[in-house]
């Protein structure tokens, strides 16, 4: 499998484009949630996420609105959306506060995102469950052992 290759930087933003932001360098790994609050937050089965280092990412439109409420796992958790259309773009949590975990949907090039690991399956629907190495009951065990996993390569914009 070939490792995956990220070009220099990403840009996404939300469906109205009043904010934009840019991803710098190669993401940790991307990941499918299953918890309760993403369910309704999407109203959907699971939310996709991509995290980044801080440093990684930088808003270049628009100011988000921020939504923050105690996550599942006791933590603030910070959902940033487009005051105009809604949409959902990044979110920080308290347990990881040098990361920002971008909504890879909302990347302008998306066509490659697929998870590599799931986490809160204990509130997962049966039939949304994914044949996934990496699947955690709550949180993860080691986000750093899923990002050497991600970076051996397999998922990417020019990986197959
Ligand atoms: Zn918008
Ligand atoms: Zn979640």
């Amino acid at each position: 499998m070939a490792a995956p290759t990220f070009p220099s930087e990403m840009l996404g933003g939300c469906r109205c484009s009043r904010i934009r932001y840019r991803v710098t360098g190669t993401p940790k790994f991307v990941f499918a949630c299953h918890c309760t609050d993403c369910q309704h937050f999407t109203s959907s089965a699971f939310s996709l996420g991509m995290p980044v280092d801080d440093k990684q990412f930088a808003l270049t439109a628009g100011v988000p609105h921020e939504w923050t409420r105690t996550a599942e796992s006791g933590k603030q958790s910070t959902r940033y959306t487009c005051p105009g259309c809604a949409c959902w773009t990044h979110t920080r949590t308290e347990s990881q506060p040098d990361i920002t975990v971008v909504r890879p949907m909302t990347l302008d090039e998306h066509a490659w995102v697929r998870p590599l690991a799931q986490i809160f399956t204990k509130s997962a629907l049966s039939w949304a469950l994914m044949p996934l190495h990496f699947t955690f009951t709550e949180e993860f065990d080691d986000p750093e052992t899923l990002a050497k996993a991600f970076a051996l390569g397999g998922i990417g914009p020019k990986a197959t």
